[in-house]
């Protein structure tokens, strides 16, 4: 059976993995994202040793990356990091780079999308033709399935970026986005919370009325995303969501605020199966770049 390489290249660390799909996975390995050609270097040494010891080509290399990413594939500059503030890493040809090392066929996507297409080939979306998967981690951001197809339009969603209403009487803090200040990401990313509330999310206690908010912001974004793209299925992943009290507090705000006027059984009848958490867990991305790297070789 063939073997894929997977890169989920995060803000802050870089997920790698060698494996034919979730139920046979050969190596896996992390390690911090630091400038770029250092990173990089770190994720080819891993292919090449995994190569060399088990004496096995891989297929092809699936990518799930930060971004903004250059999708488009008649563009000189496909397959590059585009604008991203992250010092270094702007306008960098990722997918150029793994190419030429691995000599191997290379596929991009957002790190979001790869998640997406991940739980839908092997998780919480299974079956579904349309679903969205979004991360509250550090920074925020969504990948959508249309028709079982991660969706690009124009560049590529930025739901993360989405602007919700900001009541600042009952929420002074002007938000964390360096472009926009207080839009989704910029009032209700892990970096806000620790900003807005002087401590990381993990530390903030169930009951805490940071949760109250958080739960508000998100249900608003969904809102506007099941009213945008009637998702089948809403996945709710990312470091922010760990704390247990969040997801059920977000059902039912998101309820609340349709109020009964996106008629269906599925969202009415049953909220827990509608709004759910990743089946993968925190393997998700990276499933998602060896789900890539398949795809490929489908076509
Ligand atoms: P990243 O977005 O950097 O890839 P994660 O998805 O792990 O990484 O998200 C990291 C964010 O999640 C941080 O802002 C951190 O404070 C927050 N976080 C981590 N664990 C928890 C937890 N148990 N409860 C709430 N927030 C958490
Ligand atoms: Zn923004």
């Amino acid at each position: 059976m063939a073997v894929y390489g997977g890169i989920e290249a995060g803000g802050t660390k870089f997920l790698c993995m060698v494996a034919g799909g979730p139920q046979d996975i050969r190596a896996e390995t992390r390690f911090p994202t630091t400038e770029p050609d250092a990173t990089l270097a770190r994720a080819i040494g891993f292919f090449h040793a995994w190569r060399q010891a088990a004496r096995q080509p891989l297929a092809a290399l699936g990518i799930g990356s930060f971004g903004p990413l250059d999708l488009n594939p008649a563009s000189p500059t496909y397959g590059h990091i585009t604008s991203t503030p992250k010092p270094g890493w702007a306008h960098v040809d990722i997918a150029g780079k793994l190419r030429a090392a691995l000599q191997i066929p290379v596929t991009l996507d957002t790190d979001v999308n790869a998640a997406a297409v991940a739980e839908y080939r092997w998780g919480a979306s299974q079956g579904l033709d349309s679903s969205i998967y979004f991360t509250i981690g550090t920074g925020i951001g969504a990948g959508v399935i249309i028709d079982g197809q991660p969706m690009h339009g124009l560049l590529h969603p930025e739901m993360g970026h989405i602007r919700i209403p900001h009541d600042r009487q009952a929420d002074p803090f002007p938000g964390v986005c360096p472009f926009h200040g207080d839009c989704f990401e910029g009032l209700a990313s892990g970096n806000a919370l620790r900003l807005r509330w002087g401590q990381p999310a993990e530390q903030l206690p169930p009951g805490h009325p940071a949760w109250e908010l958080e739960a508000g912001y998100i249900a608003l974004a969904l809102v506007n995303q099941v009213c945008s793209l009637s998702p089948k299925r809403i996945i709710l992943g990312g470091g922010v969501m760990q704390q247990a009290d969040l997801l059920p507090l977000v059902r039912q705000k998101t309820l609340r605020l349709l109020n009964n006027y996106v008629q269906s059984p599925t969202i009415t009848a049953g909220i827990e199966t509608y709004i759910v958490s990743p089946l993968l867990g925190n393997r998700s991305g990276v499933l998602g770049a060896i789900a890539l790297a398949q795809s490929i070789l489908d076509c």
